[in-house]
C-alpha cells in the first residue's frame, strides 16, 4: 500500500502485510510519518525536551527557596 508522510508528503510504499500498513489502515493518512520525519520529529522533540529541563531546574546554588521559611518566623 501506499502511505503518504503528513510532514513532507512524500509517498511511501509499505509492505502490506506490515504492522505498520495495518495500523494505516485503520486509522487516517494523516498519521504516517516517513522515518526521515519521524527521527527528526524525535531529535527535536528530545533537544525541546532537555533546554526546558535546564530552564525549569538551574543549578540549585543560583536560586535558593528562602521566600517561605522568612515570612512564618
Ligand atoms: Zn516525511
Amino acid at each position: 500500500m501506499k502511505a503518504i508522510c503528513f510532514l513532507c508528503e512524500k509517498t511511501v510504499r509499505l509492505d502490506d502485510n506490515s504492522l505498520l500498513a495495518k495500523k494505516l489502515r485503520n486509522n487516517p493518512l494523516k498519521t504516517y510519518l516517513c522515518n526521515e520525519c519521524r527521527e527528526r520529529i524525535t531529535l527535536h522533540t528530545l533537544e525541546r525536551l532537555a533546554k526546558r529541563k535546564e530552564k525549569e531546574a538551574p543549578s540549585p546554588s543560583s536560586a535558593p527557596p528562602t521566600d517561605c521559611t522568612s515570612a512564618h518566623s
